[in-house]
């Protein structure tokens, strides 16, 4: 088989219910960057109801709001056990948001509702009465600066099976106790950066990529990508200093 022979599956989990701030962008960059890393690539939907496709590659799932999250939340106990199966084998996903928060424990709503979790991530969210949005930047050993936008109520808190994706240097992340953005747990990035994230955050993109083609195929050769566009992204997104 030839290098451009070689295709990666793109699995949109809920495009329907959960797809808010722009996050439908974090496939379409995905998907943009690994033909650009030489892979032919094809989009699946999974909606409710849906039959979960075989052979997926990469996950990727957005933010909704609380209603949303009710929605999907039936279905998304149905395809647990699979989803569970799929993260230990070593699937590279993202989780946006409000399914970041749905992959965790539980989320228990301002209301007193619990929305039960899958438990990929070892974390609890509680519903706060303020919202916290705006720019948001971290820092992350693994993948850099990471910059985007938050825009939530739930306040997530990490338990010690799960490691925090960044520590936040300007925004508020995770809750307003600690400086936790994200989690990171095999290979599965959990954040609650919309922006989109990918598009100005291609290490990230690329560790995904890069998981998928090595479970896929074996190997991974990075193209050499011109990421100047992207720079100039980020650092509008971070805030020139001052
Ligand atoms: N409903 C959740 C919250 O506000 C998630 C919001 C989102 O996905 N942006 O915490």
């Amino acid at each position: 088989m030839t290098r451009n022979e070689r295709t990666l599956t793109i699995l949109q989990l809920y495009p329907r219910d959960m797809n808010i701030y722009g996050d439908w962008g974090n496939v379409l960059s995905l998907s943009r960057r690994a033909r650009r890393h030489g892979y032919a690539t094809r989009i699946l939907d999974h909606n409710p109801g849906d039959e979960f496709p075989a052979e997926i590659d990469v996950l990727v799932g957005g933010g909704g709001q609380d209603s949303g999250q009710s929605v999907i939340q039936e279905d998304l106990h149905r395809i647990a056990p699979h989803l569970r199966q799929m993260v230990e084998d070593g699937t590279p996903m993202l989780a946006i948001c409000g399914l970041y928060q749905l992959f965790g424990h539980d989320f228990t709503t301002v209301d007193g509702e619990v929305l039960q979790g899958i438990g990929v991530f070892d974390a609890h969210t509680v519903g706060g009465t303020e919202r916290l949005i705006g720019n948001i930047v971290t820092e992350s050993e693994e993948f850099g600066r990471i910059v985007g936008y938050e825009n939530h109520s739930g306040l997530t808190t990490l338990g010690p099976n799960v490691q925090r994706l960044g520590t936040v240097v300007k925004g508020e992340g995770n809750n307003l106790e600690d400086d936790h953005e994200g989690a990171r747990y095999r290979n599965v990035v959990g954040s609650y950066l919309h922006g989109s994230l990918l598009p100005k955050n291609p290490r990230i993109s690329d560790f995904l990529i890069e998981a998928a083609a090595r479970k896929r195929y074996g190997d991974f050769t990075p193209a050499e990508i011109d990421d100047a566009l992207v720079a100039q992204a980020r650092e509008v997104a971070a805030g020139r200093p001052r």
